[in-house]
């Protein structure tokens, strides 16, 4: 197994250069020594350096300086980012050499979790800190050889996953670490190390000690990274998805009980199957909204055909459809926001049978891009298995459902627009208290048909919103998600709209 300095991405060469000459050691690290072994293209480029933060301030101007648990330098080259990090030692063996428990919080020997990882160490001790054999590998630019201090060329070659150490304890240090090993083993198509497999099963539950945005970090690069449907079987099949998102792992592993439920479930693999090779074929990797709104689209797919007649409120639906499992997934508010306005735009993209049928302009929205690239993503499936394929749901019982909608609809407003909008009707009519503000916070009280529900402006609740007319949200909310077939789209969607 050989690296060639032209497989080298030039920016990481200068930024090794650099810091060689300023008489500190750098060295390629991670990832891209991994792929490049791999015979895999490597998504980025990092470096190892025994300079410090600040050192790196000073050496390139184009350089941020970020994290606060793990600190580390940006260096900048245009919009590529090659992230260097200062060699550090496993902050817990630093405390123990001390005589602490390495937590810094004095709660007792028991607990492992690293809350901070700024020990600054070797290079030797840099690698073993590191998660996995294979992540520890250092490439010397100058020699063209890898340097192995973790024996991860022998795991590399017969392709294991597998800690650096005890796994017991490296995954009681950061049980992050257990999705990474599923990330891993997806992506690269590996196998995961019999020990480190029974522990990661042991420790699974502790991944809820992490900080929720580490999880959902994790959960989101699982499924950019051009393996989310391997990467889902993974989490099925080990009982991770169980403890990231239950009301999912449970709708994937349940017996679909009709024949809607069986082609919700399909529909489910096949978009994910179809979103890898929308990775895999398109520069630019799926945003976290965009594969968030694919998770959730199978119950959605009929709902939002263009010709299902009108209800009235597809934004509260996509809600309430998609409630339970945004909240567990803990994605981001500005996501789950994005993801919604995503769904609802993909309702004017697909085709529709009625050339009458008017299409707002949404192509100066943040949502467009994304919007047309779920649309290619379902339409790449379909075209694989027509059985899919999206079909317009009856028109509900004694309403004339309107099909044809000549006026962008509220929820797919920019936020500045909604706002002003609403600012506007506030002074005509009287606020109410405030209602659900993303996908996964409860819906009450219910919005109305004129009120779409408020929306999030960067992160910020918006300001209440008048309501209502009382509809859809006034009955209980499904204590099961739509996926599990109790939903909105669970039943005959005419059953259920008013
Ligand atoms: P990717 O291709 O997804 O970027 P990567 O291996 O480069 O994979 P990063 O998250 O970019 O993963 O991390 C870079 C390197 O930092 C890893 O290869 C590993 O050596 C180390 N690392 C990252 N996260 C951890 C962790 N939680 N514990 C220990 N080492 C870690
Ligand atoms: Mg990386």
């Amino acid at each position: 197994m050989q690296i060639r300095r032209d497989q080298i991405d030039p920016d990481a060469a200068r930024v090794v250069e650099r810091i060689r000459q300023s008489k500190h050691e750098a060295y390629l690290v991670g990832g891209c020594v991994r792929d490049l072994l791999l015979g895999r293209k490597p998504k980025d480029f990092d470096v190892a350096t025994s300079a410090t933060p600040n050192e790196l301030r000073r050496l390139f101007r184009n350089c941020r300086i970020i994290g606060r648990r793990f600190r580390l330098a940006h260096i900048f080259f245009g919009r590529k980012i090659i992230e260097t990090s200062t060699f550090r030692a496993n902050p817990r063996a630093a405390a123990d050499d001390q005589g602490e428990n390495g937590n810094g919080n004095g709660s007792g020997k028991s607990d492992l979790l690293i809350r901070h990882d700024n020990e600054f160490g070797t290079a030797v001790e840099d690698a073993r800190r590191r998660d996995f054999t294979i992540n520890g590998l250092f490439y010397d630019i100058d020699t063209e050889q890898v340097i192995d201090h973790v024996d991860g060329l022998v795991d590399l070659e017969a392709r294991l996953v597998r800690t650096i150490g005890d796994p017991d304890i490296r995954f009681r240090e950061d049980p992050i670490r257990i999705l990474r090993a599923v990330k891993f083993a997806a992506r690269c198509d590996l196998t995961i190390e019999p020990e480190t497999y029974r522990r990661m099963m042991e420790h699974k539950g502790e991944i809820a000690k992490c900080a929720q945005a580490r999880v959902s970090e994790e959960f989101f690069r699982l499924l950019r990274a051009g393996a989310a449907r391997r990467s889902f079987e993974l989490l099925l099949g080990t009982g991770l998805l169980q403890v990231l998102a239950p009301d999912l792992a449970r709708a994937l592993q349940e017996e679909p009980v009709d024949e809607p439920g069986r082609i919700r479930l399909a529909r489910f693999w096949a978009y994910l199957a179809a979103v890898d090779r929308s990775t895999i074929s398109h520069e630019e990797t799926p945003s976290d909204a965009l594969v968030l709104a694919t998770l959730l689209l199978p119950p959605l797919r009929d709902a939002l055909h263009p010709d299902t007649a009108a209800f009235p409120n597809p934004g509260q639906l996509v809600l309430q459809s998609a409630q339970s499992i945004v909240e567990q997934l803990k994605a981001s508010r500005r996501d789950s926001e994005l993801a919604r306005q995503i769904l609802l735009a993909t309702r004017y993209l697909f085709p529709s049978s009625n050339p009458q049928r008017k299409r707002p302009h949404l192509d100066n929205r943040e949502y467009y891009r994304d919007a047309l690239r779920l649309v290619e993503i379902v339409t790449d499936a379909e075209s694989s298995n027509p059985e899919l394929a999206g079909r317009p749901l009856p028109a509900p019982e004694g309403g004339a459902g309107t099909v044809a909608e000549e006026v962008l609809p509220d929820d797919l407003q920019p936020s500045a627009e909604r706002a002003g909008r609403r600012r506007g009707r506030r002074e005509r009519r009287p606020a109410q208290p405030s209602a659900p503000g993303r996908m996964g916070e409860p819906a009450s009280p219910p919005p109305s048909r004129e009120a779409p529900a408020p929306i999030i402006v960067s992160g910020r609740r918006s300001p209440p919103a008048f309501t209502p007319i009382p509809t859809l949200a006034e009955r209980p909310l499904p204590l099961r998600p739509a996926f599990l077939g109790t939903g909105p789209f669970g039943s005959r969607w005419g059953a259920r709209a008013e």
